[in-house]
């Protein structure tokens, strides 16, 4: 078994184990495997040994990697989990499945626009500042619902959920603070009558916490390929 093979099948442990301790379902917790830097002959690795979900940081990179990949296109899914730049819509909204970090209104205007016609809506969520640190990206908790709702409504988008980076801790409590009040987010999005099931939350560091509290996708890269240079 390779290597990354063997770092899968112990991630896919570690999430049932997660999910099980919260009264989940394993399956209801979808693994993207995060793989910036990492080169397309070893996402291929991961991808035989079953790994299906990628994500991206860097439209350039990830658009190289999706073309090198093309193959495999119609088997894979490809999330861009990066910032987003107005000049660089057109070619997550050409080649990816996913957009995770969404928090500005004329960048799902433009992703909207600019998907093609003969494809899937793309799949996207709004990144929420949940820890509300001065330099982080994502919108403030109080402006999710308005923009959610302004996504909701665009015909080359389907709203799926939140997406959130919070500050990094080490102690369990303090981890599950800011993911428990990205769960009662999405719920006041529900609640408000949009049609919202993903939440986009946890790392190698904190994937635990993110599952105890409503993780539906988590997000790992160095767990699966190792540490990046
Ligand atoms: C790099 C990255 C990850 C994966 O982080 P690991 O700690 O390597 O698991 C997840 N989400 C985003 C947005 C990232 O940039």
């Amino acid at each position: 078994m390779s290597v990354i093979a063997a770092n899968l099948q112990a991630v896919h442990r570690s999430i049932a184990a997660a999910a099980q301790q919260a009264g989940r379902q394993p399956l209801d917790v979808a693994l993207l495997a995060v793989a910036k830097t990492v080169p397309p002959t070893v996402v291929r690795t991961a991808f035989d040994a079953g790994q299906r979900a990628f994500g991206e940081n860097y439209v350039q990179e990830g658009v190289d990697k999706i073309v090198a990949l093309a193959d495999l296109r119609s088997q894979l899914e490809w999330h861009f989990i990066g910032p987003l730049q107005s000049n660089k819509t057109r070619l997550v909204a050409e080649h990816f499945d996913w957009v995770h970090a969404l928090d500005r209104f004329k960048i799902a205007e433009r992703l909207s626009a600019q998907r093609p016609a003969g494809m899937a809506p793309l799949q996207v969520c709004i990144q929420v500042n949940i820890s509300g640190e001065a330099s982080k990206s994502g919108v403030p908790p109080a402006q999710a619902l308005e923009l959610a709702r302004a996504v909701a409504g665009l015909p080359g988008l389907r709203l799926r959920g939140l997406m959130a980076i919070p500050e990094p801790a080490s102690a369990p409590a303090a981890q599950r603070r800011p993911f428990a009040a990205m769960r009662e987010l999405l719920a006041a999005l529900r609640e408000a009558g949009l049609d919202v099931d993903t939440l986009s939350m946890g790392m190698t560091a904190d994937m635990e916490a993110a599952i105890a509290e409503g993780a539906t996708i988590v997000r790992i890269g160095t767990a699966i390929f190792g540490a990046r240079a």
